[in-house]
């Protein structure tokens, strides 16, 4: 039908998200993107980066006043992240639903954050938390050739 060859705008929505550094150094990349492929998004852009401490703090602007932004700052800039764009209908809010609670000690057994991590200063992913913001930190954090434009061949057995 109508929606064969054109995807709407909704199932475009992309949203970033990011393996910390102890994510990385805990060995748990493999497992994270595994949760996001399965559940049927697209990725759309994926590397391995050193954060420089200006781009950290670019990323969390909003919480600049909070005491614990030079902790944060430090945590995110201690060693190597992965990051990456994913997409699909929804994907911001669902990417939060699979990441869980920003406290892992209440975030539901089942999400990431649940199942992997047990301290708010350690707690191994980042989500974007609006599509706005989505939009913004994939902007800040990839290059526009950096962003694949492939057709997951799986969309009609993903998306009616
Ligand atoms: P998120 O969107 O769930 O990641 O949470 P926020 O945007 O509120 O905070 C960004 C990140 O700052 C969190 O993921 C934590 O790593 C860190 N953070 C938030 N609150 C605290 C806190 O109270 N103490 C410490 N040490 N880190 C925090
Ligand atoms: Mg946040």
């Amino acid at each position: 039908g109508e929606h064969c060859g054109r995807r709407s705008a909704q199932s475009r929505e992309q949203t970033y998200v990011m393996v910390k550094p102890d994510g990385v150094q805990r060995g748990l990349v493999g497992e994270i993107i595994s949760r996001f492929e399965r559940k049927g998004f697209r990725l759309a852009g994926l590397k391995m980066f050193q954060c420089p401490k200006d781009l950290a703090k670019k990323h969390y602007e909003e919480l600049q006043e909070k005491p614990f932004f030079p902790k944060l700052v430090k945590y995110i800039t201690s060693g190597p992240v992965v990051c990456m764009a994913w997409e699909g209908p929804g994907v911001v809010a669902s990417a939060r639903k699979l990441i869980g609670s920003t406290n892992p000690l209440q975030a539901e057994p089942g999400t990431i954050r649940g199942d992997l991590a047990v301290a708010v200063g350690r707690n191994v992913i980042h989500g974007s938390d609006s599509v706005a913001n989505g939009e913004r930190e994939i902007g800040l954090w990839f290059g526009e050739a950096e962003l694949c434009k492939w057709h997951l061949e799986l969309t009609p057995w993903l998306l009616e």
